[in-house]
């Protein structure tokens, strides 16, 4: 149910806290604010939009208040492949995104049905001339795929587990299967199998651009997940759900004075793997502690350490975006050789640099000098 804001808010007390954007980032935010007893106002021109996406989350990655119910498949370790198969032991979860939107309840949220066109640091101007005041704005707005910003793409179908096995070669998941049966030869742009369970006996197979800029078009993603899943003989009938995916990995500026940001509008995807809503969802209660302490959210968000991982994800992202056309199984062979503990320190968290900088360095140093030096020359 969503409220309306009747003639905007003159009249009104002013909000605790003013969300513009009801995405996974914005709508999390607003229902830990309002459960922690915050008046919270959000906006969004389409509140009610049903989420369709498939979201998915390494286990340690979500906050204990997630109810067990959000989450529609669990995988113990999921599997990669760059030049042989890697078991990743670390648990991974594949959220119900229906029932993860409903977990996030827009029950005592003043919700206000329109567009925000100016957002600042305690106001949010809309399309239609009114005014949202709060004591913080939060700009949760997402980041739109404009041309000129490295995005993520993927084209994939959901198919009953039993088809899905011939791809999965016995395995629960593939985060990655970098092998080049998709129909693709030297030279051209990699893409990769994303294979995960999605509940219900079904399996989401998923060919993945993991960042370019631009990214490869989802016609051409669809024409390799085709020819890999025939190859694998994989039996489709035609009427298979498709999940098309297309979403900026960069582009969160934070403006002098401006309002804080959150959720991949506030810079918290992670740039070269552009997850993101597990990131927002165990971002919230910090924030909504800020908030209660009169202390600004950026003070939490934004600690040194997060400074210095954000900075050094986004050289990940240089690194990964001048690999270009070279084969990226070196690259992803290294990175899965990894101990997980490095693995999940680049992957995951915004507190460890130290650990971050180690994965990198542990990284670079195993790979061939040729490899090294394409990436330094993305790096300077
Ligand atoms: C198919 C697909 C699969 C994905 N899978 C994963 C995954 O497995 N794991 C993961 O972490 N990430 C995944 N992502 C990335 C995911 O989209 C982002 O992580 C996530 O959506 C970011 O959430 P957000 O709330 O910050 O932004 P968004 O989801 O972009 O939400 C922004 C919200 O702001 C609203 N808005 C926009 N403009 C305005 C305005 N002017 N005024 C008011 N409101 C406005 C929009 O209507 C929207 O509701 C996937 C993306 C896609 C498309």
């Amino acid at each position: 149910m969503t409220g309306s804001s009747g003639s905007g808010d003159r009249g009104r007390a002013r909000a605790d806290l003013v969300i513009a954007g009801l995405g996974p980032a914005g709508r999390a935010l607003a229902f830990r604010a309002a459960t922690a007893g915050l008046e919270v106002t959000a906006v969004d021109p389409h509140p009610d939009r049903v989420w369709t996406a498939t979201y998915a989350a390494w286990a340690d990655e979500l906050p204990g208040w997630l109810p067990s119910a959000a989450v529609a498949a669990r995988v113990d370790a999921p599997w990669a492949w760059a030049v042989r198969a890697h078991r990743i032991p670390r648990p991974y979860r594949v959220l119900d995104t229906a029932a993860l939107q409903r977990a996030l309840s827009l029950d005592r949220i003043r919700v206000v049905p329109a567009r925000a066109v100016a957002v600042g640091p305690d106001e949010v101007l809309l399309a239609d001339g009114r005014r949202l005041a709060g004591r913080c704005v939060m700009d949760a707005r997402g980041l739109p795929a404009t041309p000129g910003r490295a995005q993520q793409t993927a084209f994939g179908l959901v198919v009953d587990a039993a088809a899905a096995a011939a791809a999965l070669d016995g395995r629960d998941a593939w985060f990655m299967d970098w092998r080049r049966d998709n129909g693709t030869r030297e030279g051209d742009v990699p893409s990769f199998l994303y294979a995960v369970p999605v509940g219900a006996g079904r399996v989401l197979l998923e060919e993945t651009c993991l960042v370019g800029r631009p990214a490869l078009a989802l016609p051409e993603l669809e024409r390799r997940l085709r020819a890999r899943l025939a190859g694998r003989g994989v039996p489709l009938s035609g009427t298979e759900p498709a999940e098309h995916v297309r979403f900026a990995v960069e582009g969160a500026r934070r403006h002098r004075g401006g309002p804080a940001g959150f959720g991949a509008r506030g810079g918290l995807m992670h740039p070269a793997t552009g997850y993101a809503v597990a990131t927002a969802l165990s971002a919230t209660d910090p924030v909504v502690a800020a908030l209660r302490s009169g202390r600004a959210p950026d003070r939490v968000l934004w600690t040194p350490a997060a400074r210095t991982v954000a900075t050094l994800r986004a050289a990940g992202l240089r690194v990964l975006l001048g690999l270009g056309t070279a084969d990226p199984a070196e690259f992803f062979e290294a990175f899965f050789a990894l101990p997980v503990d490095r693995q999940r320190a680049y992957l995951s968290g915004r507190a460890d640099p130290a650990g971050v900088a180690a994965a990198m360095w542990s990284l670079f140093g195993s790979l061939s000098p040729a490899l090294r030096r394409t990436i330094v020359r993305s790096l300077v």
